[in-house]
């Protein structure tokens, strides 16, 4: 298995910084409440659900073409 590259970004980027695609989504972690508003984001490509488990070290973004996560760096 690779390991992939680790990709780091201070804001949210607006195009994905390994293949270019605009459409970078938020990752959002824990049990949203799912509603007709979160079901259009998560089919828009603009929100993927990260799941319930979470660590220090979790990626903040995943582009939703090549599957790139993308983790916040402070500072
Ligand atoms: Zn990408």
């Amino acid at each position: 298995m690779r390991r992939q590259e680790r990709l780091t970004a201070k804001q949210k980027p607006r195009k994905c910084p390994k293949c270019g695609s605009a459409k970078v989504a938020m990752i959002l972690y824990g049990l949203p409440a799912m509603g007709p508003e979160l079901a259009r984001d998560l089919e828009a490509g603009k929100i993927v659900l990260g799941g319930c488990c979470t660590s220090d070290d979790d990626p903040c973004w995943q582009c939703a073409d090549c599957g790139a996560e993308i983790r916040r760096t402070t500072g």
